[in-house]
């Protein structure tokens, strides 16, 4: 897919003191505000429970609209009574529904587990290794598809989910709302070894400091590289300014 970014035509204007910020120096700031989230949180991960790509793959799509502990507590029962993409395919819906009941949504995400578990199962009952195989799915977004092909294969993936999508815009990397265009902007600031991890230390920071609601940012250890965009102006300071 080509997607045009947001990073090559149209910059951020962070308040930097400068007019506006090249794309190299976005670059350079963003790798020092990746070291500064690498030393913060090095061990940061996926917090999904997982065993393989297609126990991540269930676990991802439960994870819609509900907090990764809750789907932490459905997830082992399930992956013990149905351990296989053939075996969710044949589940009876009921039985599925009621045991994922506690996730939210339960109707539609056992649709969705039981027909990615079908398209898988008449594959052979591997979960495909890239974006194009795992989207041709059905019911396997973007975001879902990068989140297993980043943690559980180990391919350069960036995911944009609710809190990578705020901090890129916090911290002036894109300018965009489409995730694909966040996500293709974020792609273009740092080398492909570091996108994985890097958002995942982000989620990681937007759940532990940079929240939707109330931003730490006097102890934030971005605060010197980040502008702030869109951030009112009770939770930022003056004191410091990105470099
Ligand atoms: S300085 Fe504030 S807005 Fe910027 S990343 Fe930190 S908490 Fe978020």
């Amino acid at each position: 897919m080509t997607v045009r970014t947001g990073a090559d035509r149209r910059p951020p204007r962070p308040r930097t003191g400068r007019a506006v910020e090249s794309l190299a120096e976005r670059r350079a700031r963003a790798r020092r505000v990746a070291r500064a989230l690498a030393d913060a949180y090095p061990d940061a991960w996926c917090a999904l429970r997982h065993e393989n790509a297609w126990q991540l793959l269930v676990a991802t799509i439960l994870s819609a609209q509900c907090t990764d502990e809750r789907v932490n507590m459905v997830t082992p029962a399930l992956f013990a009574r149905y351990p296989t993409p053939a075996a969710m395919a044949a589940a009876p819906a009921a039985e599925l529904e009621s045991m994922i009941r506690s996730t939210g949504f339960f109707r539609q995400k056992t649709k969705a587990l039981k027909s990615v578990a079908a398209a898988i199962a008449a594959q052979g009952g591997e979960v495909p290794r890239d974006m194009d195989a795992l989207v041709a799915l059905g019911g396997v977004g973007r975001k879902t598809a990068n989140v297993v092909l980043g943690t559980a294969y180990g391919v350069p993936s960036i995911m944009v989910d609710t809190h990578v999508r705020r901090l890129a815009s916090r911290l002036g990397f894109t300018r965009e709302d489409d995730p694909v265009k966040i996500e293709m902007d974020l792609r273009a600031l740092l080398p492909p070894a570091e996108w994985t991890h890097f958002s995942h230390r982000l989620i990681h920071h937007g759940r532990r400091i940079c929240t939707a609601r109330a931003p730490r940012c006097p102890e934030c250890p971005l605060l010197r590289r980040c502008p702030q965009i869109g951030v009112p102006a009770r939770f930022t300071t003056a004191a410091r300014r990105p470099s």
